[in-house]
Parts: structure tokens; sequence; C-alpha cells
């Protein structure tokens, strides 16, 4: 278990963490002095040999008294991806092996809570069964974002097609609104930028507050530099005043934040510093 509030438990399912992405291609805004910056305050996010920022691909499970449900469906198998070998036509059973760790079985899940609607975030939502897609998770109402989703589907990329149409097909999906609740004890935080209905979640329970930040935020060194956005999010200047107003919160309460794409352990909190935030890792 990675964390517990009271009785609710937080289990981080880890699927991969390769190297994505040099930094500078990554964060474009980081001018000739980002990459020093960056090896000094986040040297375990770049890759030893190859350079490029190592980005760790995990989902969050949280087991409430009420739910099992899942933040975020990474990668999985089979998919295609035109943008990133590593990440086309996977075969790998650690994603399936972590929920097991985690004494849960796919029949187990409630919910699954996609943060957004990228490749990484919304891949084990479905499995290829015998040349078709099939909701992995079959007794789960799947949690998206009905921007993203408004968004996504104009488009009708093969990410779409391969990860959300079918379980749209398979009656198991629910669009919210980015304010939506979930159960007594999960709360969406509407962060758009990243994506159109791009929301972080929020786990309180016990005193305390837990927030997964999904992709408001791709590495801690955004805490020093909020304004650094990442290559792909969509709306450069919303992403990085969702990313700044998301941060300034989780300082004013003393969230616990858990950073879908930080180096392991992922987790920590962050403290003003310099009109920006310093992080505090766990
Ligand atoms: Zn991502």
């Amino acid at each position: 278990m990675l964390l517990r509030l009271g009785d609710v438990e937080i289990w981080r399912i880890l699927e991969s963490v390769d190297p994505f992405m040099a930094p500078q291609d990554f964060f474009p805004d980081m001018g000739p002095d980002g990459l020093e910056l960056m090896r000094r305050e986040v040297p375990r996010q770049l890759c030893q040999t190859t350079g490029k920022m190592l980005l760790p691909i995990q989902g969050f499970l949280v087991k409430t008294p009420q739910h099992v449900i899942l933040i975020d469906a990474c990668i999985g198998n089979d998919k295609t991806c035109e943008f990133e070998e590593l990440w086309h036509k996977r075969s790998d059973g650690r994603f399936l092996a972590g929920l097991r760790a985690a004494g849960v079985a796919p029949e187990d899940i409630d919910y699954v809570m996609c943060t957004h609607l990228h490749i990484d975030h919304v891949g084990w939502n479905t499995r290829l069964e015998d040349g078709r897609w099939v909701p992995t998770f079959p007794n789960a109402r799947y949690i998206f974002p009905a921007a993203d989703h408004e968004h996504f589907s104009s488009e009708l990329g093969v990410t779409y097609q391969e990860s959300v149409l079918p379980v749209i097909a398979a009656n198991q999906a629910e669009l919210v609104g980015p304010d939506h609740k979930l159960g007594d004890y999960l709360s969406l935080i509407p962060t758009p930028g990243h994506t159109p209905g791009h929301v972080a979640v929020e786990v309180t329970n016990a005193g305390k507050v837990a927030v997964v930040t999904g992709d408001v935020m791709h590495s801690p060194i955004q805490c020093l530099k909020p304004e650094w956005n990442f290559a792909y999010d969509n709306e450069p200047d919303l992403a990085a005043k969702s990313r700044r107003k998301f941060l300034e919160v989780a300082c004013e309460r003393q969230n616990l934040i858990l950073g879908s794409h930080f180096p392991l352990p992922s987790h920590g909190k962050v403290a003003a510093k310099s009109g920006a935030f310093a992080w505090l890792e766990d």
C-alpha cells in the first residue's frame, strides 16, 4: 500500500518507468538554464544513459468503505501508438499484477476514473478479446470528463476508438462535469488546459487530503516553474493557470500530492518559495 487516510487505502499501480522525450522538447519553455536547474533539482527524473525524461506510467487504486476505484488506466496492451514505440502494441502483465498485489481482480473495480482521455491514462480501460476491444473491468462504471469526451469524440483518433468508444458501446461510461463527486471520498478538481476537460482527483478522509495530479503537471520541477508547460498541453496559457492554482491550493491546505508522472515515490507536499513552490518529497 502507498498510503492510508483513515480507513481509505491508496495503492500505486505501476505499469512502467521508461525514458520519454528530451527535457528541452518536453518543456519547450525551459530556456538555456532550465536543463541545469532540472539536473540540480530533480536528477532522478533524467535518464543517465539517454538524458531523456524518465516517466513513470501509473494509476492509483483507492479503496474506500464504499467503492474500489481505479484512477487512470495507463497505456494497456495491444494499443496503437504512433508517436512512442515503447507504448505501441505492448504485451505486459505488470499493471494487472499490480492490481492483484493490491488484492483486486478486474471484476472487483466499481469505478474507473480517467483524469483525461490521453493514451497513457485510458489504456487498460479495454483489452483485446478475439479481435474486439472489450471493457477490462466488467462491473465498473467508467467516469470520463464530458469536455474531454466532446473534444476527442470529434477527432475520432485511434486512442478514442480503442480505449473509450468500446466502453460507451458497452453502456459502462458516465460523462461528468468538472466538479463531479464520486461517493463520499472523491471529488474532481477542474484543471483544464492539458486537455479541455482535464481534472485532478482529491481523496479526502480522516482530516487529510491526497490529490492525484493527472497531467496538470508532469514533474516536480514545475513546482519551482509552474509556467513551464508540457509540449503537448492543449491550451498552454490555461494549463499554466490551472497548474498555479492547483499548487496554491495544495500549498495552503497542505495536501499530499500524488504526481502521476513524478519520479517514484511520486508523493510529497509543497511549500511556498520565491513566488512559486518547493517540492518536499516524502
Ligand atoms: Zn500522462
